[in-house]
């Protein structure tokens, strides 16, 4: 078994385990592997042990690894930050984008995905904690931005994302998880239809579980640590 092979049955396990501590299903927490940095050979040993939902930061390098790996039938998130200058590769490569944070960036997703490929599936990226420069819209303009970029006909609205500032202890991460979650739960209450809650990363992937997380991103571990940039 490949290293990656055996850090996916460890993310694997622990995701159960996190699942079956908070009374869920562990079916309803996709696992998305977050393959920035790593070239694509890493891809193809995740990919060859079963993963499919892969993550990328970086547009370009994201646009190289989906060029080299096509026909491996593996579905792409853009989960870093969206200049207006990107968009149009994204909309026409990505099956997935995390980070909308204003209309501006959706409309422009919208109108530059081609007719061809199914609508490019949305999660708006909240700054849950406030964190002074970080993306995301603010909690309060969550509904207003949502019920906008539902109204496109190109995008497929399918629920939020989170990056929070590093918790001291497990409480504490599941405290500002579970803000989130109410956040997500509020939305759906007002009719949005949302089925996906992206948060939860290598190290607090069981506090986002316990909150009511849908949709982990691991990086680190799974495919090892990043050489800082
Ligand atoms: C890098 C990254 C991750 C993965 O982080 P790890 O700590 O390596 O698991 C998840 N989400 C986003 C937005 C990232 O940029």
């Amino acid at each position: 078994m490949t290293m990656i092979a055996g850090n996916l049955q460890d993310v694997r396990a622990r995701i159960a385990t996190a699942c079956r501590r908070a009374g869920r299903n562990v079916d309803d927490v996709t696992l998305l592997a977050v393959s920035k940095t790593f070239g694509p050979d890493a891809v193809r040993a995740a990919a060859a042990a079963g993963q499919r939902a892969f993550g990328e930061n970086y547009v370009q390098e994201g646009l190289d690894k989906i060029a080299s790996l096509r026909g491996l039938g593996l579905e792409w998130h853009d989960i870093g930050p969206i200049q207006s200058n990107k968009t149009r590769a994204v909309a026409e490569h990505f099956d997935w984008v995390h980070t909308v944070d204003r209309l501006k960036i959706a409309e422009r997703l919208s109108a530059q995905r081609p007719e061809a490929l199914a609508p490019l599936q949305v999660c708006i990226q909240v700054n849950i904690d406030g964190g002074p420069a970080k993306s995301g819209v603010a909690p309060a303009d969550a509904l207003a931005l949502a019920r906008a970029v539902a109204a496109l006909p190109r995008l497929k609205l399918r629920g939020l994302m989170t990056i929070p500032e590093p918790a001291p202890d497990f409480e504490a991460a599941r405290a500002v998880h579970a803000s989130a979650r109410a956040l997500f739960d509020h939305l759906n209450a007002e009719g949005l239809g949302l089925d996906t809650l992206s948060m939860g990363m290598s190290d607090d992937l069981e506090a986002a579980i316990a909150a009511g997380s849908t949709m982990v991103r691991i990086g680190t571990a799974i495919f090892g640590s990043r050489a800082p940039k």
